[in-house]
């Protein structure tokens, strides 16, 4: 039986239009950087109307309270609930952490490709910074994060910075609605499919997003650029 926690939200923050930032009070747990946690909402009678994911978006050697990073969906109950009725200090009802697409092992060994669109950055973002803050050795870590405008770019300014820090983690944007904004013009696909067009086994790419980007990417990855299934990892918001 998994462990429920009730614990209130202690800080929200707008990062970008839709999209909000949660601190939920940590009770002592430690997780994986890329693990999430599952919310039980008060929005239904059935435990599986009611539970909504989410992944950790700061990293366990940050400390403190765990960071949510999540959009707000145009009908959804659960998003509805989290940014029209919970406030700093509702408490909510969560289990975790749980889920297996975790920052790899082998990181000196292989060329890490971080591709996400939106929120997607979450998991990626606690995965980076735990590299940061542990000083883990790594080969190359290479985060390409894609949304629609430019005010959309999710943790822009901490990316940069992270770039400058560390010479072998590179960061690219592309954004699909905007052609006058930073980074390339257009969808996610076409920046790993340009720099990453020949299969070699010391790179390991790992997607989260919706399951529009996904689904393309894998299907790029796999049956267009001929990279093997065990050099892919995903993580599906829906
Ligand atoms: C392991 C895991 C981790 C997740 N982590 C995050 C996270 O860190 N941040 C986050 O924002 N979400 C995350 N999600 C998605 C989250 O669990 C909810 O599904 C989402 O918040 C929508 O909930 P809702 O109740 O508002 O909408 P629902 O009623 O559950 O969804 C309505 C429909 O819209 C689709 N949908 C919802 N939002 C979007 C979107 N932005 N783009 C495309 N389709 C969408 C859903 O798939 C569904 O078909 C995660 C999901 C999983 C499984």
């Amino acid at each position: 039986m998994p462990v429920w926690y009730e614990n209130p939200i202690k800080k929200t923050e707008e990062i970008a239009p839709g999209v909000r930032r949660f601190w939920l009070e940590n009770p002592g747990i430690t997780f994986a950087p890329g693990q999430f946690i599952t919310l039980d909402l008060p929005i239904g009678d059935k435990r599986l109307q009611r539970w909504r994911s989410y992944s950790i978006a700061n990293s366990p050697s940050d400390g403190g309270d765990l960071e949510l990073c999540i959009v707000r969906s145009a009908a959804g109950d659960g998003t509805r609930y989290l940014f029209e009725t919970a406030t700093e200090g509702t408490v909510l009802r969560w289990k975790g952490p749980d889920g297996a697409f975790t920052l790899p092992t082998d990181l000196e060994k292989k060329d890490l490709v971080l591709i996400c669109t939106g929120t997607g950055i979450a998991p990626f973002r606690s995965m980076i910074r735990e590299v940061k803050n542990r000083a883990l050795p790594f080969k190359s870590i290479h985060l390409i994060f894609g949304c629609r405008t430019e005010p959309d770019i999710l943790y822009r300014a901490e990316m940069e910075a992270l770039a400058q820090e560390m010479p072998d983690f590179r960061y690219d944007i592309a954004l699909s609605r905007q052609s006058d904004g930073p980074g390339y013009q257009g969808y996610v696909h076409q920046i790993y499919q340009q720099q990453y067009s020949t299969p070699r086994p010391d790179v390991k790419f790992m997607l989260c997003g919706w399951s529009q980007m996904i689904d393309q990417a894998v299907a790029h990855l796999l049956v267009d650029m001929g990279f093997a299934r065990e050099q892919l990892m995903y993580e599906l918001y829906g």
